[in-house]
């Protein structure tokens, strides 16, 4: 893609022949190369989706359409819009999932740190569900779905930049629902916990059984497990469900 670009690549085409829960409506997920995303792609083109996923590197699934796109670009955001509605119609569930981590002790946090973070992680939802925001509030009704984490209300030490971001996806998640709720959009936060991706692959042996003995299902998540919320949130169940948060952390979070 060139600067602001959306190049589509379609993978296949979009899926569903036979409508699912989705009954065709147009999904668009953030960071749907690799990881959580990419699964949550593939759950709700199953599910009779159409979807689109953006990628700033990789590719995405077969039977998604994929848009490249940085979310901490505005442009390259509305760049990769156009190009779904040019495809697929308005975006009619969003899943803003794109995320990062820099982890490290407060004391030695950079600035860089903790504005890459940031930038992503909270202002690139911001710009994504802004954007969707457009064409739902035209359409009255829509599903806003925010990847957060369960250290957005639980801490983690050595995720100060994370956490905070993740946290504030809650207000942005509360605050949406009120602010569209009257013209049928519903805006919700889905909190995984520790799921086995690239971004929990360099934790050493002793984090991750220490990890494991506080989770009271003994195991770390799938991104299986994560689009399992999200497809419910996008579905006909998720419905009259607005400004929750939902844990997929197998008891972590706890009370939180
Ligand atoms: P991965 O690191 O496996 O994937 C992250 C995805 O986000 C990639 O597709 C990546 O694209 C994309 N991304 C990152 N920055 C940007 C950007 N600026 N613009 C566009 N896309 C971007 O992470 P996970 O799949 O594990 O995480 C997905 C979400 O779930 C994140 O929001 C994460 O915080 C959250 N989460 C994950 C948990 C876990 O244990 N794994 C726990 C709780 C929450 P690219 O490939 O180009 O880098």
């Amino acid at each position: 893609a060139g600067p602001g670009g959306a190049d589509t690549q379609s993978n296949g085409g979009p899926t569903g022949a036979v409508p699912g829960p989705g009954g065709g409506r147009v999904a668009l997920v953030t960071g749907a190369n690799r990881g959580i995303g990419r699964v949550i792609a593939q759950r709700l083109a199953a599910d009779g989706f159409r979807v689109a996923g953006t990628h700033r590197s990789g590719d995405v699934p077969a039977g998604v359409l994929g848009v490249r796109a940085d979310v901490t670009d505005v442009e390259q955001v509305d760049a990769a819009y156009k190009a779904v509605e040019a495809e697929l119609g308005p975006v009619e569930v969003l899943v803003a999932n794109a995320g990062v981590t820099r982890d490290t002790l407060i004391m030695r946090m950079s600035e860089e740190d903790w504005d890459t973070v940031l930038e992503t992680n909270l202002t690139g939802t911001f710009h994504v569900v802004k954007r969707a925001a457009r064409g739902m509030v035209r359409a009255r009704s829509g599903r806003i779905v925010l990847i957060s984490s369960v250290v957005g209300q639980l801490g983690s030490a050595g995720q100060v930049n994370y956490a905070t971001s993740k946290a504030g996806l809650v207000g942005m998640a509360r605050s949406l629902a009120r602010e569209l709720g009257g013209r049928g959009i519903t805006a919700n936060v889905v909190a995984p916990g520790f799921i086995e991706t690239d971004m929990t692959a360099d934790l050493d042996e002793k984090t991750v059984a220490g990890y494991q003995a506080q989770i009271p299902l003994g195991r770390m998540g799938t991104s299986d497990d994560v689009a399992a919320a999200v497809t419910f949130l996008a579905g006909p169940g998720g419905a009259y469900v607005s400004g929750a948060v939902i844990p997929v952390d197998g008891g972590l979070g706890m009370g939180h």
